[in-house]
């Protein structure tokens, strides 16, 4: 049978990077992406310790032609994609009068409007071949506010919105699409996060992960990168073909609140 292809937005780093390794430990062939400089490298790693195909591509998400291209590069790579995973994300924290406006765009930009770029490019393909899984890595921030993240609160129920329309327009194609809602992982993201809170609620780092990061959590862990990819790899598998348009949370009990 022909190996599974799947493309990952954001996976040189953090918790894509996770789902990169999860996805070439089953066998996936796999185009990796992100704006680490050593995103090639990384991408060669894991080609050679997984045995599978990977491919690295730069493109920035902000901009829709190389989004667009990367797409055209795996198809032609590949001939298809199965798996389609929107993981690309970035965050600012500051309360809104200090908000700046280029924050907001380059958040709504990359958390939200490439999953419309990428949705968009592969759909058509997925579509003539019966069979897509797209999912979209939302946040507990998705389905719950917290002050100061006015952009990435906004962008993560946006992309819930958009999983759904998503997962109705796929219906008949067999094409399922879903967004995932972890609460905090420790990535880099999540380090430069507690700088920024310690700084805008004036107390120190220690303070912001018990205080304010875990205080919404009833379960006082991070959520393990390694959890996230496998509820990923379970979503993509036979199983997951009736789990669509669904916001699934794996953050600790926050949104049963
Ligand atoms: P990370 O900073 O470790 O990784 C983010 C990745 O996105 C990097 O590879 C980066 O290069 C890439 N990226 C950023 N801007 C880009 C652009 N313009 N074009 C292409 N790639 C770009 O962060 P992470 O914590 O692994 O976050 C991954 C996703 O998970 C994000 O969507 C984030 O919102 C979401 N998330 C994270 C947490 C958490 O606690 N870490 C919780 C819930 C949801």
């Amino acid at each position: 049978m022909k190996k599974k292809v799947a493309v990952i937005t954001g996976s040189s780093s953090g918790i894509g990077l996770g789902i990169a390794k999860e996805f070439a430990k089953a066998g996936y062939d796999l185009m990796m992406n992100g704006l680490e400089t050593n995103g090639a490298e990384i991408a060669a790693n894991i080609a050679q310790e997984f045995k599978v195909t990977v491919l690295f591509s730069g493109a920035n998400m902000l901009h829709a032609e190389q989004v667009i291209q990367m797409i055209q590069e795996t198809e032609t790579a590949f001939g298809k994609i199965d798996v389609l995973i929107n993981n690309a994300g970035i965050q600012y924290v500051a309360p809104i009068e200090n908000f700046p406006a280029e924050k907001w765009n380059d958040i709504i930009g990359v958390n939200l409007t490439s999953a419309f770029y990428t949705t968009k490019a592969v759909f058509s393909g997925m579509k003539h071949r019966k069979f897509g899984r797209i999912l979209n890595i939302a946040s507990a921030h998705g389905l719950a506010a917290s002050e100061y993240k006015s952009a990435y609160v906004a962008s993560k129920h946006g992309i819930i919105g958009f999983s759904k329309v998503i997962a109705l327009e796929g219906a008949p194609y067999g094409i399922t699409c879903n967004a995932i809602c972890p609460g905090y992982v420790r990535t880099p993201l999540v380090e430069n996060q507690i700088k920024d809170q310690a700084k805008s609620h004036e107390i120190p780092e220690d303070e912001v992960i018990q205080k304010i990061m875990l205080h919404k959590q009833p379960i006082k862990d991070f959520i393990s990168i390694e959890s996230v990819s496998a509820l990923c790899l379970f979503l993509a598998s036979e199983h997951g073909n009736l789990i669509t348009g669904a916001a699934i949370p794996i953050d600790g009990g926050w949104n049963a609140q």
